[in-house]
């Protein structure tokens, strides 16, 4: 049996929404800009969409513009917000240090453009703390971005706070949620947020869909330019199977969060405690309340976590490192090294993220394979290093 516990990097897709795709792709073929039969039939698809996206989240429809997907959203919200912010000459950005790439890499991007860029510190546990933010604030800051789950260790950032010292400086603020939408309840509302994005393909949706949602008001340039879709905000015919699929996603999520969040917590919970109580010299990284239900990320001393993901895949075990394996190469996780800890729990860590699938006998698996493969592995480094000492000494 294959056990699939990587849910943070992307989920199987629902069964309704596959549904929803099967019934759009061949039969709602029109251009939703189109005005005759066919076109209103493809609109008719994003309107019901845009309504359960919008529910999902406690938005507003009107509120909704599709992207491709949550690095899009995270592009167009900075970029944007950077473009309508440049004529007052505010040009001081804020965010946090353990944010996706989508919003780092953009950030260098606007660096490059003369804009100066702070990135908050975390606490050990990932947390930023509404003082840091508020010591960071200047006259010249427009823009504040803070994502609301952390796609590593699934820590749940005090948004809310957070998006009021920004108000209260004048900036608006973004938050990237695509980690935690449809895992605990989102509402943009009591959040207090400007800008949230959202990606499908993280909860039960097709890939390459998402959504920015614009609080109404909010000061934001278009980022991709041409037709008048979207209220002129983002151009390009809309991906109507997706869309559709998309707000199958939602629909569900509305329907089953509460259920399936108390499940997944159980059985992340069982995981967790049953790594800590079978694997000796293992912790846990991460607030241990603060947190999405379904995350859990473990450093394993003395080993190199890809090699652990590598022999779990071998027992048919689906799960991720936090850090970056580039050319034989594993660099530290950029979220353990902002919470302060060492350059060897930086790179010997494991997220394991579960899902609708999962059932507790897969977490029984899971407990029964696991010590013994980190027995073995730390039995390999260890001897590495003892030949290491003698070839040095030799
Ligand atoms: N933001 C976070 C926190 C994520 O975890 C991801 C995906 O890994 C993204 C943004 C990017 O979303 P997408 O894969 O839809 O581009």
């Amino acid at each position: 049996m294959r056990i699939y516990l990587d849910y943070n990097a992307t989920t199987p897709p629902s069964p309704a929404v596959i549904a929803a795709l099967q019934e759009t792709l061949p039969l709602v073929f029109g251009n939703p800009s189109s005005v005759h039969y066919f076109g209103q039939q493809a609109k008719a698809v994003l309107d019901a969409a845009r309504l359960s996206t919008a529910t999902l989240i406690g938005g507003d429809p009107s509120e909704v513009i599709f992207t491709s997907g949550g690095t899009e959203a995270d592009n167009f919200a900075l970029r944007g917000a950077a473009d309508a912010a440049e004529p007052t000459g505010r040009r001081h950005i804020i965010a946090s240090a353990i944010e996706h790439e989508a919003v780092l890499q953009t950030l260098k991007a606007l660096a490059r453009r003369g804009w100066t860029v702070t990135l908050l510190p975390v606490d050990a546990t990932g947390i930023v703390s509404a003082a840091s933010l508020e010591a960071a604030m200047t006259p010249d800051t427009s823009i504040v971005s803070v994502m609301h789950a952390n796609n590593e260790i699934g820590t749940i950032q005090p948004v809310a706070a957070l998006a009021a010292i920004a108000h209260a400086g004048g900036a608006v603020f973004h938050t990237d949620a695509v980690q935690s939408v449809a895992k605990i309840p989102v509402d943009v509302r009591s959040l207090g947020v400007d800008l949230l994005s959202l990606s499908a393909h993280k909860f039960g949706g097709p890939k390459g869909i998402g959504a920015l949602w614009v609080k109404r008001g909010t000061r934001l340039a278009a980022v991709m330019t041409g037709g008048r879709q979207e209220r002129n905000r983002r151009a390009g015919t809309e991906n109507v199977p997706g869309i559709a699929g998309l707000g199958a996603a939602a629909r569900l999520g509305v329907d089953k969060l509460s259920a399936e969040s108390d499940r997944l917590a159980r059985l992340r919970d069982r995981l967790e405690s049953g790594i800590l109580a079978r694997v000796p010299d293992t912790a846990v990284n991460g607030d241990p309340s603060q947190r999405v239900p379904n995350t859990t990320n473990v450093s394993f001393d003395g080993i190199e976590a890809e090699s652990l993901l590598i022999a779990l895949d071998l027992e048919g075990i689906a799960v991720s490192t936090g850090s970056a394996c580039s050319s034989g190469t594993l660099e530290p996780s950029h979220v353990l090294k902002a919470m302060g800890l060492s350059a060897h729990r930086t790179q010997n860590s494991l997220r394991f993220s579960l899902g609708e699938r999962n059932t507790d006998a897969e977490i029984d698996r899971v407990l029964d394979v696991l010590p013994g493969l980190v027995s073995r592995l730390r039995g390999i480094t260890a001897g590495k290093a003892t030949g290491a000492v003698a070839s040095a000494s030799s």
